[in-house]
């Protein structure tokens, strides 16, 4: 397994535990058994607004990424679709035809923005993840088929999203990790230097979630066609904002099925497309690229089992809000949603490029999303500072920087950010006993390393990272964390987050 976690997922583990904590503290009887008698709608009310104490209060916008929100206009009929078919399932297509024809609308209106002709066939998944999933065991069986080697090999950048390796790794599958140009793009010619006969996958991003590169689709489709391997295109934070942004004739490169040698592509309504969670769409060349994504099991005894993607019973919720999300919101409202909140980015970039000088962009991020370092102060602190400012930000690795992902929410608030952190900047940059104290955690944590074998260090990191101010500041626990990356301790110490998470119910019971 690779040990490139992402960072803050390690804060959002944190994070979350602590906050699981709380709720089990104060709600332990509440939470961990059956209530004889069921509660009735007041007290189930009284309940969620307990537990959504602490939650993000995302309609202040306060964040990046997580919530894409169109507006409560828009978003009531999304929600009422949602609880409309909560109870449908579409796990056979002949019980509820409206959901398969509402799946199949979908499917041919993404398909179409994507540039796709008729052949061009996909369906509708629970999100990026398991349409990347999809898209990687079509690669798996299509290779099968079409190459001579036994050992398929897909090639991504480093900065690809995960779910390929989670595929990857599910699916024994090997992989190797391409290296990034200056502009954080797939690097081409490092892309050539490691073209084999066993490559039968490449992937691309447009744009990459890390710093919202968008990779150079028509040089990689070109050595894809060469090579006579397929080409996944990552679309699924693009997906539904770059066509509509071209549309609005913000100039950006072609990425999408238009290029020759694209094969698949996954594009998630869960984020642009803002329809409810639970709805992305993975899309082929032709449907008989698709067919290896299908599953079928001929001889159990229930009868005939077939399915088309991961998941066996599908809500029919997901796919009524995201169906009705593209007709309620429409193409003008998408190409207004999208130009808004591009000007805002823009707005952002611009003042920090201009009035922040200890900041810079990584990159050249084109869409709506960026991430920004700091070649002078420690943008972990800084990080921090926002926090304590109400905002909720990723920090990121390799280089550390700070993620920056706006929609349709963030529209009206980039200058309350720009203040918020110039203000965050200023104290980053001034000397405190606390930054003092972060170094010296972490001058400690390096000697240590160097001294005790992986079980002790791992045992006296996890007591280190106790956090203050409310366990908004992470800085030094970042800093301990790049310390370990590269070794299997932070692999485990990862595990067992994940593992502590997850326990809290039985530990209460
Ligand atoms: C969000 C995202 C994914 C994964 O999608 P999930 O819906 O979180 O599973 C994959 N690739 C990119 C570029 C993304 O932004």
């Amino acid at each position: 397994m690779s040990n490139k976690f992402f960072i803050n997922e390690i804060y959002y583990l944190t994070k979350a535990d602590k906050v699981f904590g709380l709720f089990m503290y104060f709600y332990s009887n509440m939470s961990t058994l059956l209530p004889t008698t069921g509660l009735d709608r007041d007290e189930i009310h009284q309940q969620w607004e307990a537990y959504t104490h602490d939650d993000m209060n995302w309609k202040e916008g306060k964040f990046f990424g997580y919530v894409y929100y169109p507006g409560d206009d828009y978003y009531k009929i999304i929600k009422e679709a949602y609880a409309t078919f909560s109870a449908t399932n579409a796990l056979n297509p002949a019980v509820f035809p409206s959901l398969k024809k509402m799946e199949n609308e979908v499917v041919r209106i993404t398909a179409s923005l994507l540039h796709g002709d008729e052949q061009v066939s996909g369906c509708m998944t629970s999100g990026g993840t398991e349409s990347i999933y999809m898209a990687v065991r079509a690669a798996k069986e299509w290779s099968k088929k079409n190459k001579t080697t036994k050992n398929p090999l897909m090639l991504l950048a480093e900065t690809a999203h995960p779910a390929f390796c989670k595929a990857a790794d599910a699916m024994e599958l090997n992989y190797k990790l391409i290296k990034l140009n200056a502009d954080f793009q797939l690097d081409i010619e490092d892309l050539k230097k490691n073209l084999s006969t066993d490559v039968s996958f490449i992937v691309a991003s447009a744009p990459s979630y890390p710093q919202g590169a968008i990779d150079d689709i028509e040089a990689i489709a070109k050595i894809a066609k060469q090579h006579k391997c397929l080409l996944h295109v990552d679309a699924c934070v693009g997906g539904f904002i770059l066509p509509f942004l071209k549309m609005e004739e913000v100039d950006l490169p072609k990425f999408d099925f238009e290029i020759d040698g694209v094969t698949s592509m996954s594009a998630d309504v869960h984020k642009y497309g803002y329809a409810a969670k639970g709805a992305s769409v993975v899309l082929y060349k032709n449907a008989n690229l698709r067919k290896g994504q299908f599953y079928v099991k001929t001889n159990w005894s229930g009868g005939i089992y077939g399915s088309p993607s991961f998941m066996g019973t599908r809500g029919g919720g997901p796919i009524a809000a995201a169906w009705t999300a593209l007709h309620h919101i429409g193409e003008e409202g998408y190409k207004r949603m999208a130009r808004e909140t591009f000007e805002e980015t823009v707005f952002v970039k611009n003042k920090i490029k201009e009035e922040l000088p200890e900041l810079k962009i990584l990159g050249n991020p084109k869409a709506t999303l960026f991430a920004f370092s700091s070649d002078v102060i420690d943008v972990y602190e800084v990080a921090d500072e926002l926090a304590l400012l109400g905002w909720t930000i990723n920090r990121q690795q390799l280089p550390a920087s700070l993620h920056v992902l706006l929609n349709y929410i963030h529209v009206g608030k980039g200058e309350l950010f720009i203040n918020d952190l110039k203000t965050a900047v200023k104290k980053a940059k001034q000397f405190s006993l606390l930054h003092l104290k972060n170094n010296i955690q972490l001058s400690a944590v390096k000697g240590l390393k160097k001294l005790l074998n992986e079980q002790q260090f791992s045992t006296l990191t996890q007591k280190f990272s106790g956090t203050e101010d409310g366990g908004k500041r992470k800085a030094a626990m970042y800093g301990m964390m790049s310390e370990l990356s590269g070794s299997g301790t932070l692999n485990d110490l990862v595990l067992d987050y994940l593992d502590k998470l997850y326990q809290i119910d039985d530990k209460n019971a």
